[in-house]
């Protein structure tokens, strides 16, 4: 059987839009990081620009692309996927849990290339980490990682259906897993072994550098197991955000979307080129 559909847009709407929703309001009653660091509307709205702006280029470079390579994949029954199972439904599970662990090396190089991190920047510095923060990324980054995204949809030897199958998961897991949710640590503490959690991921932006080299999952936390970068801390949520980056006039819009292209500062302030 063939999987040359893909999920209905406005079906995949749906589901982000609703999960978005639903953790925005989770966030004011059951608050996990708190005191904000910045008034709650203005960076909601800084990150809703800054996530409109890498919206245009996702929708007019890497979509159509992505599309146009999976298509030509699924054609061919080119990639992993395909000589792993003949099952459609396997097809798509092997394709998209693969998918996730492509995004677990490309989110290392974020951090370990100069140039690449000079882009993931603009999301570690946010001061207030919360679901807005999920989708604050420059659009430099995403458009420097649509030829990694490419190459992954062929090595895996994704179907239309698994990458829009892939990007609906993704979404909402980086959604839920930057939102500043309270969940029970009890339901936390056996629920980050499968997943990136809200802690978890909390730990990845915590200021301390063996924190940021620690937890890039976007989905499943095997991937940080088999790499032995799974850390888990259980002690009240300090600092988020890079040094060097900690006033809010640091992380304005204008600064924020010039930051690639300034020099950088190491943590006492002072600029460094890197
Ligand atoms: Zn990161």
């Amino acid at each position: 059987m063939r999987s040359d559909t893909e999920l209905p847009g406005w079906f995949r709407g749906m589901l982000v839009g609703g999960a978005a929703i639903a953790l925005f309001i989770l966030e004011t009653r059951q608050t996990l990081r708190a005191p904000r660091r910045e008034d709650r509307a203005i960076h909601t709205g800084r990150n809703l620009v800054i996530a409109g702006l890498a919206g245009v280029v996702m929708n007019l470079v890497e979509t159509p692309l992505l599309r146009r390579v999976a298509r030509h994949v699924e054609a061919n029954e080119l990639g992993i996927a395909p000589h792993v199972t003949r099952h459609a439904a396997l097809r798509v599970i092997v394709a998209v849990a693969l998918l996730d662990y492509g995004l677990y090396i490309w989110h290392v190089l974020t951090h370990k290339l100069p140039w690449l991190w000079r882009f993931h920047l603009v999301h570690h510095i946010d001061l207030d980490l919360d679901t807005s923060t999920a989708i604050r990324f420059h659009f430099g980054e995403m458009l420097v990682s649509v030829p990694w995204r490419l190459a992954q949809a062929r090595v895996v030897g994704s179907s239309p259906l698994a990458v829009s199958v892939w990007q609906t998961l993704l979404l909402i897991s980086i959604l839920f897993h930057h939102s500043n949710v309270r969940l029970p640590l009890g339901v936390e503490r056996w629920l980050r072994l499968l997943v990136a959690t809200p802690r978890l991921h909390g730990i990845h932006h915590r200021s301390e550098q063996s924190c940021l080299d620690s937890n890039w999952t976007s989905g499943l936390s095997v991937w940080d197991f088999l790499h032995g970068t799974h850390r888990w801390r259980e002690d009240e949520q300090p600092l988020t955000g890079v040094p060097g980056y900690q006033e809010p006039r640091d992380v304005t819009l204008k600064r924020s979307l010039a930051l690639p292209f300034r020099a950088m500062r190491c943590p006492s302030g002072d600029s460094v080129n890197l």
